[in-house]
């Protein structure tokens, strides 16, 4: 049996990526931070429906945003821990290098453009 080697990333200006991952990973946490304080209970002494729907609604809202970037913070914390171990920019899928310019865009991403495409 063969074993399966698993492909390195090359030709990655690793210091350029973590860099960028770094700084993502301190705007996306200053952004929960954010999202958080605005989140909290806010305590209503209105009577109208609406407007308490309304802020029920901002909060939906919020709490999805919430949710969005938190999930990206541990996409852009799997990246920096890959970086490291030199896998990154790999394809989780397919194995193959995910293009420089997806890497650029969202340095965080997990897959080729192709596999990311076919997922949604
Ligand atoms: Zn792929």
């Amino acid at each position: 049996m063969r074993e399966r080697v698993k492909k390195i990333s090359k030709n990655l200006n690793k210091e350029f990526f973590l860099k960028k991952l770094q700084d993502l990973k301190q705007e996306l946490q200053n952004n929960l931070t954010q999202i958080k304080k605005e989140t909290e209970p806010v305590s209503c002494d209105c009577s109208i429906g609406d407007t308490r729907e309304e802020l029920l609604q901002v909060q939906t809202v919020m709490i999805e945003a919430l949710e969005l970037r938190r999930a990206r913070l541990q996409k852009v914390e799997i990246a920096i821990r890959k970086l490291e171990e030199g896998s990154y920019g790999i394809c989780i899928d397919c194995e193959e290098e995910i293009a420089k310019e997806r890497l650029e865009a969202r340095p965080e991403s997990d897959l080729c453009i192709v596999c990311a495409g076919s997922n949604s």
